[in-house]
């Protein structure tokens, strides 16, 4: 583990990983999380129900179908706290533990238990107002194993980040390219963030050689729109571009111009707090 140490580079502008050195447990510099986060790699086989055409997953070949090995998990989780709980790493402290990784976590059998492990090292390493956050695209939210964790999940200070780009059938299939229905996906939204509130994560980026109009988007703001009239609890929007190479080489990160007319535009019409994040940008804009 500690060669693994050595070769982690952290900063804004690293994105090293220890998924990349098969390991389950990575700490990153995350502008997102205003500090260090430490992120958990739910999906070790590189699976996902979505194939966004901006996903920056590395997934030549095919993996076998593999699941997170609790025990290495919970092995791997213990190392990191035991050197960052309390002092953080290499001067950034700890903000909090992401469940993400290389595909959809919510899918992902394990979930439920994961969920448990991390109150527990929550409670034992007294990681007061550090946060676990779920990123998701929200197609497993209501599994029945799931339904249970989410009281507990936010009570220990849990937070779910919900990946929202697309607006209606044609523009999921276009830029998450998957097989799931839109109308499920907003009424799983609607239902969860009805009862929890939820952070949207949406990508925006540029397409070939199609010039930028923020006006292509009013599907997207009247999407976020509706969701608001049916009750759901939105914390804040993080708009955010390309940050490494995507799967497919037409998309093209914004310029800083552009998601600052992106941020005008969406802050004028939606009554909801937004974050931008872009590459060239050092940091977030709020
Ligand atoms: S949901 Fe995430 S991991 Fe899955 S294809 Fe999209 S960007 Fe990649």
């Amino acid at each position: 583990m500690t060669d693994i140490d050595a070769q982690i580079q952290l900063g804004y502008q690293h994105h090293s990983r220890l998924s990349e050195f098969d390991r389950l447990v990575y700490p990153v510099v995350s502008r997102r999380s205003r500090g260090l986060s430490l992120g958990i790699n739910m999906n070790p086989d590189k699976r996902c129900n979505f194939d966004c055409v901006y996903c920056q997953v590395e997934r030549e070949g095919r993996l076998p179908p593999r699941a997170p090995d609790l025990t290495q998990l919970e092995q791997e989780l213990r190392f990191w706290l035991e050197r960052i709980a309390g002092e953080g790493f290499r001067g950034y402290p700890l903000r909090d533990i992401a469940l993400a990784g290389d595909g959809e976590p919510s899918v992902v059998r394990e979930l439920p238990a994961v969920l448990s492990l991390l109150r527990r090292l929550k409670q034992e390493f007294r990681l007061q107002g550090v946060r676990l956050v779920l990123f998701t695209n929200g197609s497993g939210l209501e599994r029945a194993d799931l339904v249970a964790e989410w009281d507990g999940f936010y009570a220990a200070d849990g937070e779910v980040w919900f990946k929202l780009d697309y607006w209606d059938q044609a523009s999921l299939e276009a830029l998450n390219r998957t097989r799931l229905r839109c109308d499920r996906l907003l009424a799983t939204l609607d239902r969860f963030a009805a009862r929890y509130p939820v952070t949207l994560q949406s990508c925006f980026f540029n397409w070939g050689d199609i010039p930028f109009r923020v006006e292509d988007y009013a599907g997207y703001r009247d999407c976020v729109k509706e969701r608001l009239k049916q009750g759901c609890r939105i914390t804040k929007i993080q708009a955010y571009t390309l940050a490494r190479q995507p799967t497919e080489s037409a998309a093209k990160a914004w310029g800083d111009e552009e998601m600052r007319c992106l941020g005008a535009f969406l802050r004028q019409q939606l009554p909801v707090p937004l974050e931008l994040y872009f590459e060239r940008g050092e940091a977030a804009e709020n």
